[in-house]
């Protein structure tokens, strides 16, 4: 009996042994994946805080900073910044934080989006038209995404034709201004055809906006301010009576000197351009930086700055509803300049490698255009 039994005995030892085992391994399998997964968390809330090297701000005495408000100076630059009618977005958006920190993670394409389609007759102006077809408030929030695409094309104060006709696929979030996937438009007078799709290629901070053959629709500042942004959100040409061009950022990306030049002042009429520097060039531009986060200590009045140098950096301070860098330049008799006519301007392309990709989600976004169009 005994010897019966032992054997019996042995195997439940052993198979209780083996269950104990699995049970730490399974334990010990789930502890570390929690802990994986908390230092993922801690990495993940780190990259979303974290800042660019951080500049100690000049602390500008009140009495000093409230006289030179109060200079006549300081009018020019306070008018040249317009209440700017953005959508206010979330400041930083740590959802975007991913695809930074691990270039190999695609934004999946818009198709999980609730898209809406809109096909559009041109009548008067786009805002008119966007606003009869949807009501005011959507129509104009619409209109404004929209213009800043249609301006890379057109002069939409003037070139706009009755019989234009405009196709947008869009997104309405729960926060922020309307996303365009896609547009097309058609101008009679250039009797031409534009598009423009949005995409995100890997590795890449930002979506942007492409023409069917992956060239970006924006053109692009040789010696930009700032090389880190999502948008250019605003021209000299768009109508808007603004003065300078205004690229969507997030705060905190550095902006440096597109000239060398030498600082004029800082922090002028804070109120309206917020934390801002200007700074003169050899030919007598006076070049402006305004809605920063900080201003770079070197940044005194009198100091020379040599090009590429940083000034501080991005942010939304003062007059400002979204983050974005208000840059302004002017001639020495105080005439506005063009940025895109004072520097040399090229286009990005998309790489080869991401040509496939894009080719198949311009294929997804054209074919609901298409059916836009039908209707
Ligand atoms: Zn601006």
């Amino acid at each position: 009996m005994t010897e019966k039994r032992h054997p019996h005995e042995r195997r439940r030892g052993g198979l209780s042994r083996l269950l104990a085992l699995l049970l730490v391994s399974a334990v010990s399998f789930w502890l570390g994946r929690l802990s994986i997964k908390e230092e993922y968390e801690r990495l993940h809330e780190q990259w979303a805080r974290r800042e660019e090297p951080r500049i100690r701000a000049r602390t500008v005495p009140p009495t000093e900073q409230e006289a030179e408000e109060a200079g006549p100076e300081s009018e020019a630059l306070a008018q040249a910044e317009p209440p700017v009618p953005e959508a206010p977005s979330p400041q930083t958006e740590p959802e975007r934080a991913p695809s930074r920190a691990a270039p190999t993670e695609v934004r999946p394409s818009p198709a999980g989006a609730q898209l809406r389609e809109l096909s559009a007759e041109i009548r008067g102006s786009v805002a008119r038209t966007l606003g009869e077809m949807l009501g005011r408030d959507l129509g104009d929030r619409l209109a404004q995404v929209t213009g800043r695409l249609l301006v890379w094309w057109v002069d939409p104060t003037r070139d706009l034709r009755r019989g234009d006709s405009l196709r947008i696929l869009y997104e309405l979030p729960e926060e922020g201004e309307p996303i365009v996937h896609a547009l097309a438009f058609h101008s009679q007078k250039l009797g031409q055809t534009f598009e423009a799709f949005r995409y995100q290629a890997r590795g890449e901070e930002f979506p942007r906006y492409y023409d069917r053959q992956g060239r970006e629709v924006e053109l692009r500042l040789e010696n930009s301010p700032i090389e880190r942004y999502e948008q250019i959100t605003s021209l000299l040409r768009d109508g808007r009576g603004h003065q300078g061009m205004d690229f969507k950022a997030p705060v905190g990306v550095p902006v440096v000197a597109p000239f060398a030049a030498v600082v004029t002042r800082i922090n002028f009429n804070q109120r309206i351009n917020g934390r801002c520097v200007e700074m003169e060039d050899a030919k007598g531009r006076r070049i402006s930086f305004l809605h920063l986060s900080e201003v770079a200590p070197e940044m005194r009045p009198g100091a020379r700055v040599s090009r590429g140098q940083l000034v501080g950096l991005s942010g939304n301070t003062g007059r400002s509803t979204a983050p974005h860098l208000h840059y302004q330049i002017l001639s020495k008799s105080g005439r506005v300049l063009d940025p895109l006519k004072e520097h040399p301007t090229y286009r990005k392309s998309l790489p080869k490698s991401e040509l496939a990709a894009f080719q198949a989600a311009v294929e997804r976004l054209d074919r609901r255009l298409r059916l836009a169009a039908a209707d």
